[in-house]
């Protein structure tokens, strides 16, 4: 037996194709076949059928309508699959034999362009990683908007880089170096062919898509991996989305070093882009400062919230911008109201490539496009540099505008196939195909009234319907006056259908001038669409002028709104805080109910704090409040402060207590070190760290000893001398103070009111003496048994405390190591006595026999 044709079709094609699941049009549904019938089955719950394929077995089968293909490739992509779309190429009706198919698409996770897949405030990044040794390049690029990246990163820094982009598909040279080199866990990674990323190889690739016959107006000429990469990213995005990918124009060299790192720890603990509890944007400093007018500026939002600059004048330049704004609110209002009707227009140049642009776009791109005069206008009289750099790169377009005006319909379909789309006016032939439709519906009701003159037949009507065209329709009971010329069409149970020959004659002028003019609505509106394809890169410039222009409303309205203050940038280092807030906590309070805190750290004398302080003391949120006005002043946003004079920190790194790390199954603690390396590592005397209870996950003496040599090592300016937030419940570390240069004691206030427990929120310097771990416990609703037996424990254990501080200043004498000090056992309450009686004995001066009865008395003790 062998394979029916249409099986062996299908496996040709399925084997050029071998990484996706193929999805096989077949009349009205995909069919997915064998081994991907299995999977789709299995993940889309789908009922596995079988079909005949010409073996003695049918093939496993399974299928999806066609109309409803897009929610199932979007379930395929979330899972990690890629989907290959293999079409009809020719109608079956007419083919001749088996149906010509192909695959006319590869969807992935990097290169989903379907808006009902993408996030509308977020980047869809795929990012092509090529290896060589020691050296790196990567490229990354964005299908839906055309945005394109290429960059070197040291080999060290390319996890960073990875995390900072933050792409939905990899594609690498050798992923299992890739993989080795970042550690692992990176979204969607694939291999592809090494040939793709040969220089020649991808030098082609690149001269052909940007139409050049040398790279070096791209700025590529010495950057070989970065080369490589983009040549193989731009050859995948060829092999999937078979188009021209035109909208992709330009290729930027993003430089090493001109943003900020932010590793994934940082990003998450400081609710950047989403909150611990895995909310997005709500509670988190991105959901805070997007006031944005439209998608693209939300897109260019999260990516500046995500990349903060490293560049003093750069930051002073945004800053500029957003104070312009701020002391201008109705300009800014003003500006925002007019964003508002600004489509997303980088997405619609995407539709452009790929030829789906339909009418309803064209008239989003224009009504966008007639914003700009005006948007320009209200920016003539600006100052700073930014604002009037984006006035001058508005580009209003006119001709274009004008185009689209004269020639799309104000109520145009979605569909472009069936005609309405051109406006009267546009086009003169048209226009005459127009008239011969109106004037032809006239001449049907002049024959029909004529008709009816002429026969007598009162209830005489012309009609139309697909199947016959035009015919005379006359009820059984008029039969008889029915006159010789009309010849017969159809019979009706109670009427009989005819057509004359001047009717005919009538009808093929309708039908001829029907047909003629939606083919020339086709046509004008594909010769549209071209034009619109001849100005991709100045409607794109324009585009990104005015998300720019969007994101400088959105943040001037933020600091209007919150009273945020213009941070001053530093460059001797220091950083001064006068009362600072949390941009996220104080939002959730009523009015004043935060309470603002100062911040002092300079390259010298106060280079690191340790905080102390009871639990829910505030120790958190006024670390995360420190960090997070530096990294908003960065990002060149005002910041929620009285005044502040701020440093450029060149990496904002944090390690928060170990939470929910266990999902991963690694030992918290392990968890923990790891991170802990990373900062040690990796940080500067220009970074900034905020650390929070370190060495936890361990016991209480390798914690400590831990958490110690860790703020000795960042406090020692010849290894690191970072300005660090050091937030411990180890009180011995207030030791430090003192002895360790730069380094100083601060707690979080708290009053104890009878019982009660006073949060003050206030940072003081020195070390906090108590803990009020027990008050917290009441306050959440703890038993009263055992918060009475916690009391008690807690009386006993500050006695030990004492003996631990003891051994705390040994360290910092000569004797630098620490002592295990046995564990207290809080059930035997004797023994403390017994220590005490024994130490009150006087060895040298009791006889023998005291001794003995002293031993004795202390046995019957024990
Ligand atoms: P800690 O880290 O000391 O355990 P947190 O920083 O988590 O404490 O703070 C606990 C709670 O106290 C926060 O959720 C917040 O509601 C409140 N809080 C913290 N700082 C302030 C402040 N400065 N003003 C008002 N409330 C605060």
């Amino acid at each position: 037996m062998a394979l029916s044709p249409m099986m062996q079709q299908y496996l040709r094609i399925h084997d050029q194709y071998a990484d996706c699941l193929l999805l096989f049009r077949l009349g009205d549904f995909y069919e997915l076949f064998f081994e991907d019938a299995k999977t789709a089955s299995r993940e889309l719950e789908l009922t596995l059928t079988g079909k005949d394929c010409g073996l003695e077995e049918r093939a496993p089968m399974c299928g999806v309508p066609y109309h409803s293909v897009n929610t199932y490739i979007e379930k395929l992509i979330a899972k990690g699959y890629k989907v290959a779309i293999c079409e009809q190429m020719e109608d079956p009706a007419l083919a001749k034999g088996l149906v010509d198919r192909d695959v006319v698409r590869v969807i992935t996770a990097g290169t989903v362009t379907d808006p009902a897949m993408l996030e509308d405030k977020a980047n869809n990044y795929l990012m092509c990683v090529y290896l060589d040794g020691k050296k790196t390049g990567i490229a990354y690029a964005d299908v839906s908007t055309g945005e394109f990246f290429v960059m070197e990163p040291e080999v060290n820094l390319l996890r960073a880089q990875i995390v900072r982009v933050n792409p939905m598909e990899v594609i690498c040279n050798d992923p299992p170096q890739l993989t080795a080199l970042t550690g692992g866990d990176i979204r969607g990674l694939n291999g592809q062919p090494r040939v793709w990323f040969q220089r020649r190889n991808a030098e082609d690739t690149i001269c052909e898509h940007f139409h050049l016959s040398q790279l070096t107006s791209l700025g590529l000429d010495d950057k070989k991996e970065a080369t490589c990469a983009a040549g193989a990213l731009l050859r995948y995005l060829h092999e999937t989305q078979k188009n021209s990918l035109e909208h992709i124009r330009t290729l930027r060299i993003a430089e090493n070093g001109k943003t900020m790192l932010l590793d994934q720890n940082t990003r998450r603990n400081l609710e950047l882009t989403e909150s611990l509890r895995g909310e997005r944007r709500k509670g988190t400093l991105l959901g805070l400062l997007d006031l944005t007018s439209t998608a693209m500026g939300g897109r260019l939002l999260r990516r500046w919230v995500e990349q903060p600059l490293l560049d003093e004048k750069e930051i002073n330049n945004r800053l500029d911008a957003v104070e312009e704004l701020v002391n201008d609110r109705i300009l800014g209002m003003t500006l925002a109201e007019e964003l508002e009707g600004v489509y997303d227009m980088e997405r619609l140049m995407n539709k452009v490539a790929y030829r789906n642009m339909n009418a309803r776009d064209c008239l989003a791109l224009c009504a966008s496009l007639k914003r700009i005069p005006g948007i320009r206008n209200l920016l003539i009289n600006v100052q700073s540099a930014e604002m009037i750099r984006i006035h001058d790169e508005l580009n209003p377009l006119e001709e274009l505008t004008d185009l689209l005006d004269r020639a799309i319909h104000p109520d145009a379909p979605v569909i472009i196939t069936e005609g309405g789309i051109i406006r009267e006016g546009y086009s003169q032939i048209l226009d005459e195909y127009r008239e011969a439709q109106t004037s032809g519906k006239q001449w049907i009701l002049d024959l029909e009234a004529r008709e009816r003159e002429e026969t007598g037949i009162r209830n005489l009507r012309i009609q139309y319907n697909k199947v016959f065209g035009y015919y005379i329709e006359v009820t059984k009971s008029f039969l008889s006056q029915v006159p010789e010329r009309y010849i017969r069409k159809q019979t009706l149970t109670n009427a009989e259908r005819y057509m004359t020959p001047e009717l005919k004659e009538i009808e093929q002028k309708i039908i001829g001038a029907q047909e003629q003019s939606v083919r020339l609505e086709l046509q004008l509106f594909s010769e549209v669409r071209d034009r619109i394809a001849e100005q991709i890169e100045g409607i794109q410039r324009t585009a990104q002028a005015l998300k720019e222009l969007d994101v400088f409303q959105s943040l001037s309205r933020a600091a209007s709104e919150n009273h945020y203050v213009r941070p001053s940038i530093t460059s001797d280092g220091t950083l001064s805080i006068v009362e600072g807030r949390h941009p996220v906590v104080e939002r959730n309070m009523k009015d004043g109910g935060f309470i603002p805190n100062d911040t002092l750290l300079d390259g010298n004398e106060n280079r690191m704090m340790i905080i102390t302080g009871p639990n829910m003391a505030g120790k958190s949120t006024y670390m995360r409040q420190v960090a997070l006005i530096c990294l908003m002043a960065q990002i060149g946003s005002f910041v929620p402060a009285r005044e502040a004079s701020l440093p450029v920190c060149d990496r904002i790194f944090t390690r928060v207590g170990a939470s929910d790390d266990l999902a991963s199954g690694q030992s918290t603690f392990m968890v923990e070190m790891s991170e802990t390396a990373h900062i040690l590592r990796n940080a500067t005397k220009n970074s900034l760290i905020i650390l929070d209870e370190i060495g936890r996950g361990t016991s209480t003496f390798d914690g400590l000893s831990i958490a110690w040599a860790v703020v000795e090592y960042i406090a020692d300016k010849e290894r690191i001398g970072a300005k660090t937030l050091f937030a411990t419940h180890y009180h011995e570390l207030s030791e430090l103070e003192g002895h360790l240069d730069g380094v100083k004691n601060f707690c979080i206030s708290v009053k104890e009111h009878g019982e009660d427990v006073i949060f003050l929120r206030k940072i003081v310097r020195g070390g906090a003496d108590k803990s009020f771990g027990v008050h917290v416990a009441r306050l959440a609703g703890v038993p009263h048994p055992v918060i009475v037996r916690a009391h008690e424990i807690q009386a006993r254990l500050e006695v030990s405390e004492i003996n631990q501080n003891t051994i705390g200043q040994n360290i910092l004498g000569e004797d630098t190591g620490f002592r295990k000090n046995e564990q207290m056992d809080l059930f035997e309450y004797k023994k403390d006595e017994i220590i005490k009686e024994l130490q009150e004995i006087d060895v040298m001066a009791i006889t023998p026999m005291d001794a003995m009865n002293t031993l004795f008395l202390l046995r019957e003790k024990a």
